[in-house]
């Protein structure tokens, strides 16, 4: 068996493996960056909305009672998200560490997931706030593209697919998400502000929080993580 990552959290706690929150709007380049961090340093990418879209795709009775709530852009009940969450967090995978992208998204997933970690002896090491601007989020949402069946994500500008359109890791057609059209973007937009971002404040206060400004490239926010990972994964001595 592989032993978990010991790492020390920044408000000083000792936490069994890495466990980090992506914070940020819609379109901020969470997704980019935690699929790297899992190709990279192992960390499960748990991202919500991927597992609701695949329950969708499945058909799942879950699948079926949230898809209306994916295509308008609202939240899913907190309820049902949360036990999502635990159930993936229940499998051995997770215990080399997590990146949670897309949660929590509210005051009381922030809680739940809280109190449901430390029940199990785990802690949060760190929350990355992405910061950009609402502009820069519509410009980059409206050339998003993302694969059907791997949900790997593409930028037609600036990361385009290798073959027009089609997924470079199993070549199906890339589709643009039904929630990425700039109606929906700018009510995704408007929840945002109002449900998600005061957990800032929230996970300031607890001086948990670090800020990372995402309006740049991918590779720079990259090297960025890359500096940043050792000090995450390693420093429970
Ligand atoms: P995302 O791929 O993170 O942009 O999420 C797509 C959609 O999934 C969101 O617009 C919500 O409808 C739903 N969703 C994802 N994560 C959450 C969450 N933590 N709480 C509630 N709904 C969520």
């Amino acid at each position: 068996m592989t032993m978990a990552n010991r790492t020390r959290s920044f408000n000083n706690r000792v936490c069994e493996a890495p466990y980090l929150i992506f914070l940020g709007p819609p379109g901020s380049g969470k997704g980019t960056q935690a699929e790297k961090l899992h190709k990279n340093f192992r960390l499960v990418q748990l991202s919500t909305g991927n597992l609701f879209r695949e329950h969708i795709s499945k058909g799942t009775e879950l699948g079926l009672r949230v898809k209306d709530i994916l295509a308008k852009g609202e939240l899913v009940p907190d309820d049902l998200t949360v036990a999502m969450v635990m159930d993936r967090l229940a499998k051995p995978d997770t215990i080399m560490g997590v990146v949670f992208d897309g949660f929590p998204r509210t005051r009381d997933q922030a809680l739940a997931l809280q109190y449901k970690l430390e029940e199990k002896g785990k802690c949060i090491t760190a929350v990355i706030q992405f910061r950009i601007s609402d502009e820069q989020i519509v410009e980059r949402l409206s050339s998003r593209r993302m694969c059907p069946k791997d949900n790997s994500t593409y930028n037609l500008k600036s990361s385009p697919p290798k073959n027009d359109e089609k997924c470079d890791l199993c070549g199906a057609p890339l589709i643009i998400r039904e929630d990425d059209q700039p109606e929906v973007v700018r009510h995704r937009l408007a929840i945002y502000r109002q449900q998600t971002e005061p957990l800032i404040e929230f996970y300031r206060e607890q001086d948990m929080l670090v800020e990372v400004d995402a309006s740049r490239g991918i590779e720079e926010i990259t090297e960025q993580m890359d500096e940043w990972m050792p000090m995450f994964i390693y420093n429970a001595n």
